[in-house]
């Protein structure tokens, strides 16, 4: 049912698939699924269009979910930044916008900024918990995992834990924000828009590379369904209580985390994700005509990300490195 954003009514019972019309040529698909009392949860796929693993999960969700299944609201939308889904794009087509940098900040005009003004104003104010799911895209590979923002330890790390392992991935990322790294901000995010207003959210990061593999989708379902069971939105029994998860809990938030390169070239890894190195290991090279330069480890930890584009450009992050914080979890 194609509808305007001031036509969208949560509190009405039943299953509804919707095509939220933003303007004349920009639809929102949207799945609104309620039954009685309960929480609210908004799951969402495609916030980045290379990214394919939470697509296909919250779209197949989307697809099959009864309302007779649920106690609550559940508000599915699969292909968030919907145009560069389409493409298959980081970014939105024409404008280049980052729809994940757009949140909690003035809108300008463009496809992204409506979609994140419908999300920020008719969505995020009624909902509990947001759930957003990443993985790495064409420039990154991750390990399977789930992640959240927060500081650690800190009181929302405290709050957070569970449904982090909730999810049950391999690995689970504690994320804090490197305020003299471009990458990774969490200022302009969905998940930092959803925690300014006092939501819960989780996020993942699941492979990446541009493509999915069964090994990451099947994580990205289970853990899809396993979260929303712990959070009572899709009663059921096939979630891992958080004491059972086995889930390597990790922490990402020192500088020392984002390996970068100071030359261009070609990148050529000496590990793979999820190696534990330790401080100086040679971690890689940038191939140049005349040199190479070593990639060592600026600190000790395990490898999360690598860059997957053989192709690098100086002040690249070409890999990831995360804390085990697995002691922590008692
Ligand atoms: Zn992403």
């Amino acid at each position: 049912m194609d509808i305007s954003p001031y036509q969208l009514d949560l509190t009405q019972a039943g299953t509804r698939r919707l095509d939220i019309r933003l303007a004349q040529d920009l639809t929102l698909p949207l799945t609104v699924v309620r039954r009685g009392d309960g929480p609210a949860v908004l799951a969402v796929g495609g916030t980045h269009g290379d990214e394919f693993e939470g697509q296909i999960a919250v779209t197949r969700l989307a697809r099959t979910i009864d309302a007779g299944e649920i106690q609550g609201t559940l508000i599915l939308m699969p292909f968030h930044n919907v145009l560069a889904c389409r493409a298959g794009t980081r970014l939105t087509p024409g404008d280049s916008s980052d729809l994940n940098r757009l949140y909690g900040r003035p809108k300008g005009s463009g496809p992204a900024q409506s979609i994140a003004g419908f999300v920020e104003e008719m969505l995020l104010p009624h909902v509990d918990w947001v759930i957003d799911l990443h993985s790495g895209g064409d420039a990154h590979e991750f390990v399977l995992s789930s992640n959240v923002q927060a500081r650690f330890p800190s009181p929302e790390y405290n709050a957070m834990l569970a449904p982090l392992l909730a999810f049950d991935a391999p690995y689970a990322i504690v994320f804090d924000e490197v305020p003299s790294s471009p990458h990774m901000p969490h200022g302009g995010t969905l998940e930092g828009a959803a925690r300014a207003l006092g939501k819960k959210a989780i996020s993942s990061e699941l492979g990446g590379a541009g493509r999915v593999s069964a090994q990451s989708l099947a994580v990205a379902e289970r853990g899809l369904r396993n979260l929303l069971s712990f959070i009572g939105v899709v009663p059921g029994d096939q979630a891992t209580p958080p004491a059972q998860s086995r889930s390597q809990l990790l922490f990402l938030g020192r500088p020392e985390h984002h390996v970068t390169i100071r030359t261009s070239g070609c990148f050529a890894p000496m590990v793979d994700l999820g190696t534990e190195v330790r401080q100086g290991d040679l971690l890689g090279h940038i191939e140049g005509r005349n040199d190479a330069e070593p990639i060592h480890a600026p600190t000790f930890g395990v490898v999360v990300a690598v860059a997957s584009q053989g192709r690098q450009q100086a002040g690249n992050a070409v890999f990831y490195l995360a804390d085990n914080i697995n002691s922590a979890r008692t």
